[in-house]
Protein backbone atom coordinates (compact mmCIF):
# COMPACT_ATOMS: atom_id res chain seq x y z
CA UNK A 1 0.00 0.00 0.00
CA UNK A 2 1.38 3.26 -0.49
CA UNK A 3 -0.04 6.05 1.61
CA UNK A 4 -1.49 9.76 0.37
CA UNK A 5 1.77 12.30 0.56
CA UNK A 6 0.88 15.33 2.47
CA UNK A 7 2.47 18.97 1.51
CA UNK A 8 3.79 18.87 4.65
CA UNK A 9 5.30 16.73 7.71
CA UNK A 10 7.37 18.09 11.30
CA UNK A 11 9.52 15.05 10.25
CA UNK A 12 10.27 13.90 6.53
CA UNK A 13 12.21 10.07 6.92
CA UNK A 14 14.58 9.48 3.62
CA UNK A 15 15.27 5.87 3.82
CA UNK A 16 12.68 3.17 5.51
CA UNK A 17 14.70 0.07 6.20
CA UNK A 18 15.43 -0.57 10.12
CA UNK A 19 16.94 2.46 10.51
CA UNK A 20 14.10 4.70 8.77
CA UNK A 21 11.33 2.83 10.26
CA UNK A 22 12.31 3.09 13.68
CA UNK A 23 13.04 6.33 13.80
CA UNK A 24 9.27 6.92 12.34
CA UNK A 25 8.07 4.64 14.54
CA UNK A 26 9.76 6.95 17.77
CA UNK A 27 8.47 10.46 16.15
CA UNK A 28 4.88 9.11 15.64
CA UNK A 29 4.69 7.74 18.96
CA UNK A 30 6.19 11.22 19.76
CA UNK A 31 3.21 13.06 18.12
CA UNK A 32 4.84 13.91 15.78
CA UNK A 33 3.53 13.86 11.67
CA UNK A 34 5.90 11.92 9.96
CA UNK A 35 6.67 10.65 6.50
CA UNK A 36 8.69 7.95 5.51
CA UNK A 37 10.16 7.48 1.87
CA UNK A 38 11.33 4.53 0.60
CA UNK A 39 12.76 3.18 -2.28
CA UNK A 40 12.46 -0.16 -1.50
CA UNK A 41 15.90 -1.89 -1.84
CA UNK A 42 17.29 -2.47 1.80
CA UNK A 43 20.66 -3.33 2.39
CA UNK A 44 20.47 -7.31 3.03
CA UNK A 45 17.43 -7.85 0.61
CA UNK A 46 18.94 -10.64 -0.71
CA UNK A 47 19.70 -12.35 2.43
CA UNK A 48 17.32 -14.95 3.29
CA UNK A 49 16.87 -14.11 6.92
CA UNK A 50 18.25 -11.11 9.19
CA UNK A 51 20.26 -13.13 12.17
CA UNK A 52 21.48 -11.78 15.33
CA UNK A 53 18.24 -9.79 15.91
CA UNK A 54 16.96 -10.62 19.49
CA UNK A 55 13.58 -11.58 19.18
CA UNK A 56 13.35 -11.61 15.30
CA UNK A 57 15.94 -13.68 15.24
CA UNK A 58 15.87 -15.28 11.19
CA UNK A 59 13.00 -13.11 10.27
CA UNK A 60 12.87 -12.65 6.13
CA UNK A 61 14.29 -8.91 5.58
CA UNK A 62 10.93 -8.04 4.01
CA UNK A 63 9.16 -9.41 6.77
CA UNK A 64 10.63 -7.17 8.75
CA UNK A 65 10.27 -4.04 6.89
CA UNK A 66 6.26 -4.76 6.19
CA UNK A 67 5.95 -5.45 10.06
CA UNK A 68 7.75 -1.77 10.38
CA UNK A 69 5.63 -0.05 8.04
CA UNK A 70 2.63 -1.23 9.89
CA UNK A 71 4.24 -0.10 13.06
CA UNK A 72 4.69 2.77 11.92
CA UNK A 73 0.96 3.87 10.52
CA UNK A 74 -0.68 2.10 13.86
CA UNK A 75 0.78 5.90 14.98
CA UNK A 76 -0.57 7.27 11.98
CA UNK A 77 3.14 7.74 10.27
CA UNK A 78 2.62 7.61 6.02
CA UNK A 79 4.89 5.29 4.62
CA UNK A 80 5.41 6.44 1.01
CA UNK A 81 7.18 4.39 -2.34
CA UNK A 82 9.72 6.76 -3.65
CA UNK A 83 12.91 7.84 -4.25
CA UNK A 84 14.35 11.19 -2.85
CA UNK A 85 16.52 12.97 -5.75
CA UNK A 86 16.87 15.98 -4.04
CA UNK A 87 16.68 18.50 -0.79
CA UNK A 88 16.91 22.24 -0.48
CA UNK A 89 16.30 24.55 2.77
CA UNK A 90 12.95 26.20 2.21
CA UNK A 91 12.60 29.26 5.33
CA UNK A 92 13.15 27.10 8.35
CA UNK A 93 12.56 24.10 6.78
CA UNK A 94 13.27 21.68 4.30
CA UNK A 95 11.92 21.11 0.45
CA UNK A 96 12.21 16.94 -0.29
CA UNK A 97 11.87 16.41 -4.09
CA UNK A 98 10.82 12.67 -5.52
CA UNK A 99 11.65 11.28 -8.46
CA UNK A 100 7.83 11.53 -10.06
CA UNK A 101 8.36 15.16 -9.69
CA UNK A 102 6.39 15.57 -6.04
CA UNK A 103 7.33 17.09 -3.81
CA UNK A 104 6.72 17.98 0.40
CA UNK A 105 8.09 20.04 3.33
CA UNK A 106 9.27 19.15 6.60
CA UNK A 107 10.77 20.99 9.66
CA UNK A 108 13.58 18.60 9.76
CA UNK A 109 14.63 15.42 7.67
CA UNK A 110 15.97 12.26 9.07
CA UNK A 111 18.44 10.48 6.67
CA UNK A 112 18.53 6.62 6.31
CA UNK A 113 19.66 5.66 3.12
CA UNK A 114 21.80 2.94 4.15
CA UNK A 115 24.61 2.45 1.70
CA UNK A 116 26.25 0.80 -1.45
CA UNK A 117 28.02 -2.54 -0.88
CA UNK A 118 30.70 -2.14 -3.79
CA UNK A 119 31.82 -5.61 -4.76
CA UNK A 120 34.98 -6.67 -7.05
CA UNK A 121 34.63 -6.49 -10.59
CA UNK A 122 34.54 -10.63 -11.01
CA UNK A 123 32.46 -12.82 -13.12
CA UNK A 124 30.01 -14.92 -10.94
CA UNK A 125 30.63 -12.74 -7.59
CA UNK A 126 27.75 -10.76 -7.46
CA UNK A 127 24.88 -12.71 -8.35
CA UNK A 128 26.11 -15.20 -5.64
CA UNK A 129 26.42 -12.35 -2.98
CA UNK A 130 23.85 -12.83 0.11
CA UNK A 131 23.88 -15.96 -0.28
CA UNK A 132 26.95 -18.24 -0.60
CA UNK A 133 29.12 -14.77 -1.16
CA UNK A 134 28.81 -13.39 2.29
CA UNK A 135 30.44 -10.64 4.29
CA UNK A 136 29.67 -10.21 7.70
CA UNK A 137 30.41 -13.36 10.31
CA UNK A 138 27.72 -12.73 12.38
CA UNK A 139 25.07 -12.05 9.82
CA UNK A 140 26.37 -15.37 8.03
CA UNK A 141 29.12 -17.62 9.85
CA UNK A 142 26.37 -20.02 11.56
CA UNK A 143 24.81 -20.95 8.21
CA UNK A 144 28.21 -21.72 6.55
CA UNK A 145 30.04 -23.53 9.80
CA UNK A 146 31.95 -26.48 8.75
CA UNK A 147 31.67 -25.50 5.19
CA UNK A 148 34.59 -25.40 2.76
CA UNK A 149 35.12 -21.04 2.66
CA UNK A 150 37.28 -18.89 0.72
CA UNK A 151 38.46 -15.41 1.64
CA UNK A 152 38.90 -13.19 -0.96
CA UNK A 153 41.62 -10.48 -0.24
CA UNK A 154 40.10 -6.67 -1.39
CA UNK A 155 41.02 -4.67 0.78
CA UNK A 156 42.67 -3.74 4.43
CA UNK A 157 39.98 -5.73 6.50
CA UNK A 158 40.70 -8.71 4.22
CA UNK A 159 43.12 -10.48 6.86
CA UNK A 160 41.09 -9.62 9.54
CA UNK A 161 37.66 -11.61 7.76
CA UNK A 162 40.73 -14.50 7.87
CA UNK A 163 41.08 -14.82 11.06
CA UNK A 164 37.39 -14.00 11.75
CA UNK A 165 35.99 -16.46 9.94
CA UNK A 166 38.30 -19.10 11.07
CA UNK A 167 35.95 -19.31 14.13
CA UNK A 168 33.07 -20.69 11.88
CA UNK A 169 35.42 -22.96 9.94
CA UNK A 170 38.24 -25.46 10.35
CA UNK A 171 38.37 -25.47 6.30
CA UNK A 172 39.55 -22.27 5.52
CA UNK A 173 41.90 -20.54 2.28
CA UNK A 174 42.90 -17.13 1.93
CA UNK A 175 43.14 -15.57 -2.11
CA UNK A 176 44.79 -13.03 -1.70
CA UNK A 177 44.06 -11.78 -5.02
CA UNK A 178 44.16 -7.69 -4.07
CA UNK A 179 44.16 -7.88 -0.49
CA UNK A 180 47.05 -7.81 1.91
CA UNK A 181 49.89 -10.24 1.40
CA UNK A 182 51.07 -11.81 4.94
CA UNK A 183 53.61 -10.48 7.08
CA UNK A 184 55.79 -13.04 7.95
CA UNK A 185 54.33 -13.01 11.45
CA UNK A 186 50.86 -13.34 9.81
CA UNK A 187 52.40 -16.11 7.34
CA UNK A 188 53.04 -18.35 10.83
CA UNK A 189 49.95 -17.56 12.16
CA UNK A 190 47.83 -18.54 9.06
CA UNK A 191 49.47 -21.71 9.14
CA UNK A 192 49.52 -22.29 13.16
CA UNK A 193 45.65 -22.26 12.60
CA UNK A 194 45.59 -24.26 9.21
CA UNK A 195 44.63 -21.60 7.02
CA UNK A 196 46.20 -22.09 3.38
CA UNK A 197 47.05 -18.91 1.41
CA UNK A 198 46.71 -19.04 -2.40
CA UNK A 199 48.54 -16.08 -4.27
CA UNK A 200 47.04 -16.52 -8.21
CA UNK A 201 45.11 -13.59 -9.17
CA UNK A 202 41.24 -14.79 -9.10
CA UNK A 203 39.89 -14.30 -12.08
CA UNK A 204 36.17 -16.35 -12.21
CA UNK A 205 33.83 -17.66 -9.26
CA UNK A 206 32.79 -21.23 -10.24
CA UNK A 207 29.37 -21.98 -10.20
CA UNK A 208 27.02 -25.61 -10.30
CA UNK A 209 23.18 -25.80 -9.75
CA UNK A 210 23.25 -22.73 -8.55
CA UNK A 211 25.49 -22.97 -5.53
CA UNK A 212 29.46 -21.59 -5.80
CA UNK A 213 32.10 -23.82 -6.62
CA UNK A 214 35.30 -22.91 -6.54
CA UNK A 215 37.26 -19.93 -7.44
CA UNK A 216 39.52 -19.88 -11.05
CA UNK A 217 42.84 -18.57 -11.02
CA UNK A 218 44.47 -16.93 -14.18
CA UNK A 219 46.79 -19.63 -14.60
CA UNK A 220 43.51 -21.65 -15.04
CA UNK A 221 43.22 -24.07 -11.86
CA UNK A 222 40.19 -23.98 -10.03
CA UNK A 223 40.47 -24.18 -5.96
CA UNK A 224 37.20 -25.57 -4.75
CA UNK A 225 35.23 -23.84 -2.26
CA UNK A 226 31.51 -23.78 -1.29
CA UNK A 227 31.36 -20.50 0.33
CA UNK A 228 33.27 -17.29 -0.10
CA UNK A 229 33.71 -13.88 1.81
CA UNK A 230 34.49 -10.96 0.16
CA UNK A 231 35.05 -7.37 2.07
CA UNK A 232 32.54 -4.88 -0.56
CA UNK A 233 33.66 -1.38 -0.27
CA UNK A 234 30.74 0.11 1.40
CA UNK A 235 29.59 3.43 0.08
CA UNK A 236 26.54 5.81 1.76
CA UNK A 237 23.73 6.85 -0.55
CA UNK A 238 23.51 10.53 -0.21
CA UNK A 239 23.43 12.20 -3.60
CA UNK A 240 20.74 13.99 -2.72
CA UNK A 241 21.70 16.04 -0.23
CA UNK A 242 24.86 17.84 -2.12
CA UNK A 243 22.01 21.14 -2.61
CA UNK A 244 22.38 20.98 0.86
CA UNK A 245 25.87 21.03 1.38
CA UNK A 246 26.27 17.25 2.70
CA UNK A 247 28.39 14.78 1.22
CA UNK A 248 30.11 11.48 1.74
CA UNK A 249 33.74 11.86 3.44
CA UNK A 250 35.84 8.67 3.83
CA UNK A 251 35.32 6.70 7.31
CA UNK A 252 38.46 6.47 9.20
CA UNK A 253 38.43 2.45 9.25
CA UNK A 254 39.31 2.92 4.94
CA UNK A 255 36.50 0.92 4.89
CA UNK A 256 34.04 3.54 2.45
CA UNK A 257 32.36 6.08 2.45
CA UNK A 258 29.94 8.08 5.01
CA UNK A 259 27.97 11.01 6.70
CA UNK A 260 29.98 12.26 9.59
CA UNK A 261 27.82 12.85 12.16
CA UNK A 262 27.77 13.18 15.89
CA UNK A 263 26.99 10.17 18.28
CA UNK A 264 23.14 11.08 18.27
CA UNK A 265 23.40 11.35 14.44
CA UNK A 266 23.49 15.33 14.24
CA UNK A 267 25.33 16.56 10.69
CA UNK A 268 26.85 19.80 10.50
CA UNK A 269 23.77 20.75 8.13
CA UNK A 270 21.08 22.24 10.97
CA UNK A 271 17.83 20.22 11.01
CA UNK A 272 19.80 17.35 9.04
CA UNK A 273 20.12 14.24 10.71
CA UNK A 274 21.32 10.77 10.11
CA UNK A 275 21.37 6.81 11.31
CA UNK A 276 22.04 3.64 10.50
CA UNK A 277 24.53 2.63 7.60
CA UNK A 278 24.33 6.01 6.34
CA UNK A 279 26.70 7.35 8.67
CA UNK A 280 27.68 3.96 10.56
CA UNK A 281 29.41 1.83 7.96
CA UNK A 282 28.85 -1.31 10.39
CA UNK A 283 25.86 -1.22 11.60
CA UNK A 284 23.91 -4.08 11.66
CA UNK A 285 20.26 -4.17 12.06
CA UNK A 286 19.62 -3.77 15.68
CA UNK A 287 22.30 -1.00 15.65
CA UNK A 288 20.61 0.89 13.22
CA UNK A 289 17.66 0.86 14.60
CA UNK A 290 18.78 1.92 17.42
CA UNK A 291 20.75 5.09 16.19
CA UNK A 292 17.62 6.18 14.81
CA UNK A 293 15.42 6.22 18.12
CA UNK A 294 18.24 8.69 19.54
CA UNK A 295 18.35 10.81 16.82
CA UNK A 296 14.51 10.82 16.23
CA UNK A 297 14.08 11.54 20.33
CA UNK A 298 17.09 14.16 19.29
CA UNK A 299 14.65 15.67 16.60
CA UNK A 300 11.14 15.71 18.81
CA UNK A 301 13.61 17.86 21.29
CA UNK A 302 15.02 19.91 19.28
CA UNK A 303 11.21 21.01 18.34
CA UNK A 304 10.15 21.49 21.53
CA UNK A 305 12.86 23.81 22.18
CA UNK A 306 11.41 25.61 18.89
CA UNK A 307 7.72 25.23 19.86
CA UNK A 308 8.46 26.90 23.34
CA UNK A 309 10.51 29.82 21.85
CA UNK A 310 7.67 30.02 19.17
CA UNK A 311 4.75 30.32 22.04
CA UNK A 312 6.82 32.40 24.63
CA UNK A 313 7.38 34.69 21.99
CA UNK A 314 3.75 34.68 21.19
CA UNK A 315 2.92 34.85 24.97
CA UNK A 316 5.13 38.26 25.01
CA UNK A 317 3.61 39.80 21.92
CA UNK A 318 -0.32 39.30 23.57
CA UNK A 319 -2.26 42.07 24.12
CA UNK A 320 -2.84 40.70 27.46
CA UNK A 321 -0.75 37.72 28.49
CA UNK A 322 -2.44 34.85 30.54
CA UNK A 323 -1.25 34.94 34.20
CA UNK A 324 0.34 31.95 34.97
CA UNK A 325 0.06 30.98 38.08
CA UNK A 326 3.04 30.07 40.01
CA UNK A 327 3.12 28.29 42.94
C1 LIG B 1 23.80 -9.59 2.33
C2 LIG B 1 23.64 -8.93 3.67
C3 LIG B 1 23.15 -9.64 4.74
C4 LIG B 1 22.99 -9.04 5.98
N1 LIG B 1 22.55 -9.77 7.04
C5 LIG B 1 22.37 -9.19 8.24
C6 LIG B 1 21.94 -9.97 9.35
O1 LIG B 1 21.72 -11.18 9.26
N2 LIG B 1 21.77 -9.33 10.52
C7 LIG B 1 22.01 -7.98 10.69
O2 LIG B 1 21.80 -7.47 11.78
N3 LIG B 1 22.45 -7.24 9.65
C8 LIG B 1 22.63 -7.81 8.43
N4 LIG B 1 23.09 -7.07 7.38
C9 LIG B 1 23.31 -5.62 7.58
C10 LIG B 1 21.98 -4.89 7.36
O3 LIG B 1 21.62 -5.01 5.99
C11 LIG B 1 22.11 -3.42 7.76
O4 LIG B 1 22.50 -3.35 9.11
C12 LIG B 1 20.78 -2.68 7.63
O5 LIG B 1 20.22 -2.88 6.35
C13 LIG B 1 20.98 -1.18 7.90
O6 LIG B 1 19.72 -0.57 7.92
P1 LIG B 1 19.51 0.90 7.30
O7 LIG B 1 18.11 1.22 7.62
O8 LIG B 1 20.60 1.79 7.73
O9 LIG B 1 19.70 0.72 5.71
P2 LIG B 1 18.85 -0.16 4.67
O10 LIG B 1 18.26 -1.34 5.34
O11 LIG B 1 19.74 -0.41 3.51
O12 LIG B 1 17.64 0.77 4.25
C14 LIG B 1 17.85 1.94 3.50
C15 LIG B 1 16.56 2.20 2.70
O13 LIG B 1 16.66 3.50 2.11
C16 LIG B 1 16.18 3.42 0.79
N5 LIG B 1 16.76 4.54 0.01
C17 LIG B 1 18.03 4.72 -0.40
N6 LIG B 1 18.16 5.86 -1.09
C18 LIG B 1 16.92 6.43 -1.11
C19 LIG B 1 16.40 7.64 -1.66
N7 LIG B 1 17.18 8.50 -2.31
N8 LIG B 1 15.08 7.89 -1.51
C20 LIG B 1 14.27 7.04 -0.83
N9 LIG B 1 14.72 5.88 -0.27
C21 LIG B 1 16.03 5.59 -0.41
C22 LIG B 1 16.63 2.05 0.31
O14 LIG B 1 15.89 1.64 -0.82
C23 LIG B 1 16.36 1.21 1.56
O15 LIG B 1 15.04 0.71 1.57
C24 LIG B 1 23.32 -7.66 6.15
C25 LIG B 1 23.84 -6.94 5.07
C26 LIG B 1 24.00 -7.57 3.85
C27 LIG B 1 24.58 -6.78 2.70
Amino acid sequence: MTDQLRDEYDVVVVGGGAAGLSGALTLGRARRSVAVIDAGAPRNAPAEGVHGLLGREGIAPADLVEQGRGEVRRYGGHVVDATVTSAVRVGDGFEVTLADGRTVRARRLLVTTGLVDQLPDIPGLRERWGRDLVHCPYCHGWEVRDRAIGVLGTGPMSLHQVGLFRQWSADLTYFVHTGPMPSAEQAEELAARGIRVVTGEVVAVETTADRISGVRLRDGAVVAREVLVAGARMVARAGFLTELGLSVVEHVSGMGEHIAADPTGRTEVPGVWVAGNVTDLTAQVGAAAAAAVVAAAQINAELIAEETRAAVEEYRNSARPEAVPVS
